[in-house]
């Protein structure tokens, strides 16, 4: 008892979490949160990252003629200035070149810092950092100078900390904008063929000994940018709102369909079966013997006729004489066809308006509406004769009469009454001798 009321539990539980699952509402707050999941988490997405130190680096000292420069330890990229004659024109750094050749350098442009692992001492108080970058349709394949001078200036307090330099703050130096007469177009700073990069005494250099070191440089960017995260973000709720407005049409679409198929399924299977209550309806009506109405077919012609009090109607009740010496001495069969054709004989003689119906056996009842007891007799006398006159196939050298009993409705005489009244003149008529019409007396 205990473990079915939990299973049922379960089951229950299950058919509310598939229902969830299904609705599209679910979906839809499973969208946003993932929206805002993507939104909050971009600052949280793996940064790419360049290393510009390695063992291959081709890395060199300079320094002008009147002042030295020396490694200290090449390996480790630590150098020293030596600066005896800090005149105008003094200067020493260090450089690394980048890329394959001059000619293709490195494209800095999809990143946003430039992070160094510096360490300096000596009389500077900034130094200065450069990006070379040459420009295409500009710069000399084979002249460096004539590569764009990137540069910033860095107070050297900020180096114990470690220096992350933003791309942005690099500015191109005035010396060569005006060296190299630069056009407009190309004169901001710029870092998709960055050829080398480079550190050097902030000018003028101070007098004195300058020791340096890089532990490491990379540079650093996302992966996507925060427009194109953002623009990922709307695009990709425009592609699953079309997909799904997409699939609820379709749905709809096919859902339409099917239901207009089982609602034609639905309407043919009607026609179909009010097609069989139709012909149930009217085997069940007619005798098949005969093709006559039969007595359950009469009866609802009867209520109809006898609704009314004030309705004038005639009834005759027609039996075949001597029938069960037909059957006795000819057989059941030769019966049957004698039958068939009295009901062809009586049907031919009536009116579109009357009801014929065989009663049972070899009855016969005629409803003749509107008539007094005068047409209904003669009616009477008519059928009777032209039964006396009928050569009757199945028996052609034997006479078949019928006797008749005839009545008229009295104002508000029910069927059983009349019938009553006309059977006891059919009795006698057969009592009379067969073979004639009795007219029922009234009351
Ligand atoms: P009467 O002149 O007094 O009416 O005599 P009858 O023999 O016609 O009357 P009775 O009621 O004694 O017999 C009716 C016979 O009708 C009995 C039966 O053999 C025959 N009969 C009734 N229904 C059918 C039928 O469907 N087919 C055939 N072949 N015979 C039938
Ligand atoms: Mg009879
Ligand atoms: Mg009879």
């Amino acid at each position: 008892m205990q473990v079915e009321v939990v299973v049922r539990r379960k089951i229950v539980r299950r058919g509310v979490t598939r229902a969830v699952v299904a609705s599209p509402y679910f979906w839809l707050l499973v969208g946003c949160v993932l929206t805002v999941v993507a939104m909050l988490g971009y600052p949280y997405l793996p940064e790419k990252r360049l290393q510009l130190v390695n063992d291959d680096a081709d890395a060199y000292i300079y320094a002008d003629p009147k002042n030295s420069v020396e490694w200290l330890d090449m390996e480790a990229l630590r150098w020293r200035c030596q600066i005896r004659d800090s005149h105008g024109e003094a200067f020493c750094g260090f450089n690394i070149v980048l890329g394959e050749d001059n000619s293709q350098g490195v494209d800095f442009s999809q990143y946003d810092r430039l992070n160094l692992d510096l360490s300096y001492s000596g009389a500077s108080r900034s130094l200065r950092y450069y990006l070379r970058n040459r420009e295409p349709g500009f710069s000399e394949r084979d002249d460096p100078e004539t590569h764009k001078f990137n540069q910033t200036q860095i107070s050297v307090e900020f180096l114990p900390e470690g220096l992350s330099i933003g791309l942005d703050e690099f500015y191109v130096a005035e010396w060569w904008l005006s060296g190299f007469s630069v056009p407009r177009a190309i004169s901001g700073p710029s870092f998709d063929h960055v050829t080398s990069f480079g550190i050097d005494l902030a000018y003028p250099a101070a007098s004195g000994e300058h020791i340096a070191q890089l532990h490491g440089a990379e540079l650093v960017g996302d992966w996507v940018s925060r427009d194109s995260w953002y623009a990922g973000i709307i695009i990709s709720w425009v592609v699953v709102l079309t997909l799904f407005g997409s699939y609820r049409l379709y749905d709809l679409r096919q859902r339409v369909l099917l239901e207009r198929r089982r609602a034609e399924k639905v309407a043919e299977r009607n026609r179909e079966l009010r097609q069989e209550s139709q012909q149930y309806r009217e085997l069940s009506e007619h005798d098949q013997l005969t093709g006559l109405l039969n007595r359950h077919g009469i009866t609802r012609e009867i209520e109809k006729f006898f609704a009314l009090p004030e309705n004038t109607i005639a009834l005759l009740v027609i039996d075949i004489d001597h029938f069960k010496s037909v059957n006795d001495t000819h057989g059941h069969d030769i019966g049957d066809r004698i039958l068939r054709q009295m009901g062809e004989v009586l049907s031919d003689s009536v009116r579109q308006s009357d009801r014929l119906a065989r009663w049972g056996g070899e009855e016969f009842v005629l409803l003749l509406p509107e008539s007094d007891g005068g047409v209904a007799q003669m009616v009477a006398e008519k059928l009777r004769q032209r039964v006396a006159d009928t050569r009757f196939e199945a028996l052609p050298e034997h006479s078949v009469t019928i006797s008749i009993g005839v009545g008229v409705r009295q104002s508000g005489e029910d069927y059983h009454a009349l019938f009553r009244r006309v059977d006891t003149a059919l009795y006698r008529a057969k009592d009379g001798g067969r073979n004639r019409v009795e007219l029922s007396v009234e009351g």
